[in-house]
């Protein structure tokens, strides 16, 4: 028999987890006799009672385990854990304060039954406020724009990876980890399903400003060297208009010399010409340091879906 695995990452969702732990199990009881599962909940260093009603939930269920964060390591970071630790053939991600639907898992799972290793959950809508919808949206467009690789847009990490992904997951080192970017970067069959993104049932965001701006920021420095390759843009940019300056400096001096104060077009032409040698040096700069950083992150070169020869195909 097959086994799936849940992970819930829980940070400070006392309010939550009983009413997702009971949607849960409502919600697998039809394939129930199909498959067996596995629920790890990660506590990422949560300072009310989410632990205590865990370890409650645990006494009743031994398909839960818990992962106990020594303090907070933030959400990236416990999915990977619980990525790390998830014995099922195929692993369900999701967060745990019902903004992601249960029902839709069954979904995910019906597409990794038809053969596809990553099944997305992509918002058809979503109930947020309209600052985090606004950003949001234009985040994504943005680094959808930018990104070396295809990061599909409106997805969260509500979504069902193969433990084909996940085993390749484990390669990845990174410290600041944007797991959707990971995981469109290993690539093999995947496919989005559409669903409507709930409210938080109850509690606080877990992702204050601070931490949005420093996701939005892993996401886009993890897959893109748009930055980097901003500074030599301007760089040339600067570069023709000071050679533009040049020219109108050199000829103002030619053609009527008695409007020019003594010195003036040599001072021009030096503060244009260094100015825009040094945006483009520090283009080039970037460029090594771009390359460093690649190197730096030491992501696995590629993933493999099958070697085979013609008379040993698997
Ligand atoms: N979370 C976590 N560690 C954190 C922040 C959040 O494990 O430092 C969990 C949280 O319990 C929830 C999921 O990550 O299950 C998504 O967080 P949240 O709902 O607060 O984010 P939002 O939906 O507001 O973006
Ligand atoms: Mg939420």
């Amino acid at each position: 028999m097959k086994k799936l695995t849940y992970i819930f990452p829980i940070y400070n969702e006392s309010g939550n987890i009983d009413l997702l732990y009971k949607t849960i199990i409502k919600t697998i009881r039809p394939i129930q006799k199909k498959y067996n599962f596995e629920f790890i909940f990660i506590n990422d260093g949560s300072k009310d009672n989410s632990l205590e009603l865990l370890s409650e939930l645990a006494d009743k269920d031994e398909r839960i385990f818990i992962i106990d964060f020594a303090r907070n390591f933030g959400h990236q970071i416990a999915v990977t854990a619980g990525i790390d630790h998830a014995t099922g053939d195929a692993i369900i991600i999701m967060d745990s304060d019902m903004q992601d639907p249960p029902s839709v898992s069954l979904e995910l799972i019906n597409k990794w039954e038809e053969g596809y290793d990553v099944a997305y959950a992509q918002r058809k809508s979503r109930k947020d406020t309209i600052f985090k919808k606004v950003t949001a949206d234009m985040y994504y467009r943005f680094l959808h724009k930018v990104a070396s690789i295809d990061i599909p847009r409106n997805t969260g990490d509500f979504r069902l990876i193969d433990r084909k992904i996940a085993e390749e997951m484990k390669k990845y080192s990174e410290h600041n980890r944007f797991l959707r970017g990971l995981i469109s970067n290993i690539g093999f069959k995947q496919i989005g399903v559409s669903f409507d993104r709930d409210e938080r049932h109850s509690g606080k965001t877990g992702y204050p400003l601070s931490k949005m701006i420093k996701f939005a920021a892993d996401g886009i420095m993890g897959f893109s060297s748009a930055p980097l390759k901003l500074i030599s843009g301007i760089g040339y940019f600067m570069s023709g208009i000071s050679l533009l300056s040049i020219i109108y400096a050199v000829c103002v001096k030619l053609f009527t010399p008695h409007n020019v104060v003594d010195g003036w077009t040599f001072i021009v032409i030096s503060i244009f010409f260094v100015g825009g040698m040094q945006l483009i040096m520090l283009g080039v700069l970037g460029s090594y340091i771009g390359r460093i950083y690649t190197e730096v992150q030491n992501r696995p070169l590629y993933a493999i879906k099958n070697i085979y020869n013609n008379k040993n195909k698997k």
